[in-house]
């Protein structure tokens, strides 16, 4: 008799919602300022100080009196960048000023060293200025009370960078979730191992270790667990403990010795156990202590891909993205070549895709033989083009969605 997944196939999307709903965000860390690259921002951050905090010329010139047009004025003095020297610029009088200095008293414009001519402790103009040209007023680039950053903003080298200038030596961020990485398979052994007959190297912990880094998650190797019900409970069981989600790969098929699911539903709930995705249909998603478990297939590509479509958008929503940020882009791209497609399911083909300037859009290119066992089908992939069920073949020209990666 035949046997059946006693799984229902659920939809992308009821996956999705499965998944984010069963993630929480990460609780709060502080973290001095300087170490919070990658990380979301869990408060908003307000600058006490405005900036610049003093009026600052903008080149390096002369800080003049607009009113007195473009007539010869008398030098005061100078005022450089990086203290106050106390300046007076007073009618027909005009102060040496270098980029970023403080506009002396008086002054309310800059004339570029370029218009100038000095003689005999005077100057020169070839040309007039308006009042505030060449000056940045107090508070023009960061107000004075000004919210700068708001919770859920990830925090870039433009967002480290203001923390620097108002001086915010610490932030609230959402911890980056630890992630506990396990294979599982009797055929597999550690990269270093040459395989006996019938093994294969394990290569899967390593893909997925790097996409969770690539994704803000830390990592916990939890190593190769065996094909056996006991050993395998005790993996799992122990990796829980120790971190904030778990991702495995590998027993959740249809064989004799797919022993991940079972024992996801012994040990705690089994939200979902197929998913109508190409690859990565046996996908499985538990709670389980109330943490997230996913269970990739083994395939190669079938995890990366999962991971991809599933667990970076957990990660994300754990790390406190906002939720527009929990999926890659997509783009509209026009396929190069005929892609060959079951109507069954909606399939994720790797491809490399670039702009055609001319034609002013994508063209996405597959990356060859599909197969989910071929993690070359990955190598150089910038992009998965989709083709939702329910369509045959997509013939040469036609216009695909394609997730950027
Ligand atoms: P499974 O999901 O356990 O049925 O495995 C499906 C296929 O993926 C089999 O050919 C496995 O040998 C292979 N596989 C499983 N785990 C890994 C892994 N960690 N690295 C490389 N291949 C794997
Ligand atoms: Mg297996």
């Amino acid at each position: 008799m035949a046997r059946h997944s006693p799984y229902p196939m659920i939809s992308i999307e009821e996956a999705l919602a499965l998944i984010v709903g069963h993630c929480p965000v990460q609780p709060r860390l502080a973290l001095p300022f300087d170490q919070a690259h990658g990380a979301v921002l869990a408060a908003p951050i307000v600058a006490d100080d405005p900036m610049p905090p003093f009026r600052a010329a903008t080149v390096d010139g002369f800080a003049v009196r607009a009113a007195d047009g473009a007539t010869e004025r008398t030098l005061v003095g100078a005022q450089f960048a990086g203290y106050d020297a106390a300046l007076r610029v007073g009618a027909g009088q005009a102060a040496r000023i270098t980029t970023g200095a403080p506009l002396p008293a008086g002054a309310d414009a800059v004339m570029m060293v370029e218009w100038s001519e000095e003689r005999d402790g005077r100057v020169g103009f070839s040309r007039s200025v308006a009042a505030g040209d060449f000056v940045r007023p107090i508070g023009s680039d960061i107000a004075q009370g000004e919210a700068i950053l708001t919770a859920g903003q990830p925090l870039g080298p433009a967002e480290i960078g203001l923390l620097a200038t108002i001086g915010r030596l610490e932030v609230d961020i959402f911890r980056p979730p630890r992630v506990g990485v396990m294979s599982t398979g009797d055929e597999l052994v550690a990269p270093y191992e040459r395989p006996a007959p019938g093994q294969i190297r394990d290569s899967n912990r390593y893909s997925l270790i790097a996409a969770i880094r690539e994704a803000g998650g830390e990592t916990l190797d939890l190593g190769i667990a065996p094909d056996s019900e006991e050993e395998l409970r005790n993996f799992m069981v122990q990796g829980a403990a120790h971190c904030d989600l778990m991702v495995t790969s590998g027993g959740v098929s249809m064989g004799e010795l797919d022993l991940v699911k079972p024992l996801l539903a012994e040990l705690g709930t089994v939200h979902f156990g197929r998913v109508n995705t190409k690859p990565g249909k046996p996908l499985t998603f538990a709670t389980f202590e109330g943490k997230p478990f996913f269970a990739m297939p083994g395939n190669p590509v079938s995890s990366l891909v999962c991971f991809e479509l599933f667990v970076r958008p957990a990660l994300r929503k754990m790390r406190g993205f906002p939720e527009d940020r929990w999926h890659r882009p997509r783009v509209v791209a026009t396929l190069s070549h005929t892609a060959p497609h079951s109507a069954d399911r909606t399939e994720f083909q790797r491809a490399t895709l670039h702009f055609d300037a001319a034609q002013g859009r994508y063209i996405a290119t597959t990356t060859g033989n599909q197969r989910s066992s071929r993690l070359l089908s990955m190598v150089g992939a910038n992009g998965l083009i989709v083709l939702p069920h329910g369509h045959g073949d997509y013939k040469a020209g036609s216009t695909v969605e394609a997730m950027l990666l």
